[in-house]
């Protein structure tokens, strides 16, 4: 039995990495799937090898007046929305002059990577909300990061705004429990998922296959993972099955937050 039969899903930044393995999962566990992004070529190729039950809408997250549009889009095709997963985010490094540590920043990268990492959740929840309403039993996941629970000196505004991510979906979550709405919202903190976000940090050829084995030497399990391995964790509290769950952060880190430096080695 697929585990989302009759819901309908909203994805941001769904056109490539994580946000197309969720897409991709969702359709083949039932749900009827609205693809967005800002990038619209790529996005809309995905919706087109996903089938009938893909839909595109173009959404730059930061931009309210996108929103405002999906909202309408949304009401009248469906009527209601059950999940919306808030994946778009950059980390500043090429949408951004920088520098990003705490003593260099440049204060117009800092709000270029709050606009779309932290406003652009901030504007998803707002709008999910009206549109959960009907819904019989929403979710709402909000794509955070490892980044989000640790400091990341070179990278600070990125990490502040997945702090914010994560902060965020906790004041949700209760709020929406408080008004008595069918509304769940949690957050889920990848770390070191390989997709092309990383292209850029990791160069090419030889000195990528460096680059990939020397951070896959800090991790306790081994390796970087895929976005298929967030994708399954986002299909749990999207479904029906954590019908019991809201206001938690979900790991998908191959072990990195459990805490493995500077531990004693057992003989
Ligand atoms: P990618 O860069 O591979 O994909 C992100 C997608 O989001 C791109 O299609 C991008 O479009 C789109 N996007 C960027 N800005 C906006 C915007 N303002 N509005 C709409 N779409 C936008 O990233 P990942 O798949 O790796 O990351 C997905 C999420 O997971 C992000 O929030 C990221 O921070 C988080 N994450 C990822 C980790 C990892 O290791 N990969 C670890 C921790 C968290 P375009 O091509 O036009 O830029």
């Amino acid at each position: 039995m697929p585990r989302l039969n009759n819901k309908i899903a909203l994805i941001t930044g769904a056109a490539r990495g994580i946000g197309a393995a969720v897409a991709t999962c969702f359709i083949e566990q039932g749900a009827t799937v609205i693809i967005t992004d800002k990038n619209a070529e790529e996005a809309q190729k995905l919706c087109d090898t996903l089938g009938d039950r893909a839909y595109f809408h173009l959404l730059d997250v930061s931009e309210e007046s996108h929103w405002q549009a999906v909202e309408a889009f949304v009401q009248t095709e469906f009527g209601r929305l059950d999940i919306l997963v808030n994946n778009a985010g950059i980390t500043g490094f090429l949408e951004t002059v920088g520098p990003h540590d705490p003593e260099h920043l440049d204060l117009a990268s800092w709000h270029t990577v709050q606009r779309t990492n932290s406003d652009g959740v901030a504007l998803g929840c707002k709008y999910g909300i009206r549109l959960m309403k009907a819904s019989q039993a929403a979710s709402i996941v909000n794509i955070s990061s490892r980044s989000g629970l640790v400091g990341i000196p070179a990278a600070a505004a990125y990490a502040a705004s997945k702090a914010a991510v994560r902060n965020h979906s906790k004041s949700v979550a209760l709020y929406c429990a408080q008004q008595g709405y069918p509304i769940r919202c949690n957050s889920v903190h990848p770390g070191a998922i390989l997709t092309p976000m990383w292209d850029a940090m990791l160069g090419e050829g030889e000195a990528r296959e460096a680059a990939i084995a020397g951070i896959a030497a800090d991790i306790p399990v081994g390796h970087m993972g895929n976005a298929m391995d967030v994708a399954y964790a986002v299909l749990y509290l999207a479904s029906d099955e954590s019908a019991y769950v809201t206001g938690i952060e979900l790991n998908i880190d191959g072990g990195i937050l459990a805490g493995s430096s500077a531990a004693p080695k057992s003989s």
